[in-house]
């Protein structure tokens, strides 16, 4: 399988801290990797520069064969490679739904301003924005909730819009940083399924950071393991559970 994203000797330093040191790893088209690793491992700071939120001190990442680091997150996020969660602008003041409209124009570029003054020549586009809108919130189960006022909402509801708003433009592959944190037992096997729902149906290739074990162990074909800023370990679930450094990088220090 050809991998659609490749991450080549990627390298972040902030001033004397390596946070992550050549880095190397590839993801298959309709994968679901996961990235794990102690606290300060660099596991965000890898995803921020997939996404190109942070540019790289060396190394490249490519997507379908095409270097994406370093453009603007902007240029990355069109191109279909989105993060979402530590940083997703949730509009408080606004709709469930109306937050996901608003989402599409950030990918469409069709004009924010048609959206909050209502020009006619973007009234075609909304349309359609607000279609594709409700077969997300429908497809999320956030249905009940689409007009209540984001302000409103509890914490895993949030993390839903969070992913609505993902999924609004149009991702082919989605970064999920900690998308179970903070979630009870329940609320993260349903967005385990979710997650799987992501890949099976809508054929999109899945990186997540996490905490949670036994959900890690779950949902992911493959996991790349951090420490230290180093990638000490990749392979599937029953390698990672089995090899000696990732049990001593938890279990030490
Ligand atoms: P993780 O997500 O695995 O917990 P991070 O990628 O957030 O780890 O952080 C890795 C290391 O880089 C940590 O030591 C952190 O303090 C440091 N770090 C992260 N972002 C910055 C930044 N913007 N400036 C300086 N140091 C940073
Ligand atoms: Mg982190």
């Amino acid at each position: 399988m050809s991998p659609i994203l490749q991450i080549r000797h990627v390298t972040k330093r902030f001033d004397g801290l390596v946070a992550n040191n050549d880095i190397s790893f590839e993801v298959g088209e309709r994968e679901i990797l996961s990235v794990i690793g102690p606290n300060g491992a660099g596991k965000s700071t890898l995803f921020k520069m997939i996404s190109s939120f942070l540019r790289t001190t060396s190394g490249e990442v490519l997507f379908r064969g095409a270097r994406i680091s370093n453009l603007s997150p902007h240029a990355v996020a069109r191109k279909g490679v989105v993060r979402t969660f530590q940083e997703t602008t949730i509009f408080r003041s606004m709709t469930v739904r109306e937050n996901v409209i608003v989402a599409h124009h950030l990918r469409a570029r069709a004009s924010l301003a048609g959206f909050f003054f209502g020009s006619s020549a973007a009234r075609a586009d909304e349309a359609a924005f607000a279609a594709s809108a409700d077969e997300i919130i429908g497809f999320l189960g956030l249905g009940a909730i689409a007009d209540e006022l984001a302000s409103n909402l509890p914490q895993g509801h949030l993390r839903a819009l969070g992913m609505a708003i993902g999924l609004a433009t149009n991702p082919t592959v989605l970064l999920l940083d900690e998308p179970f944190a903070g979630m009870n037992h329940d609320e993260t096997m349903r967005m385990v399924a979710l997650v799987r729902r992501l890949r099976d149906e809508r054929g999109i290739t899945v990186l997540l950071v996490e905490h949670d074990m036994p959900a890690v162990m779950k949902i992911s074909d493959r996991i790349v393991v951090l420490n230290f800023g180093e990638k000490i370990a990749e392979g599937t679930p029953a390698e990672i559970q089995a090899n000696e450094r990732v049990i001593e990088a938890y279990l030490g220090s």
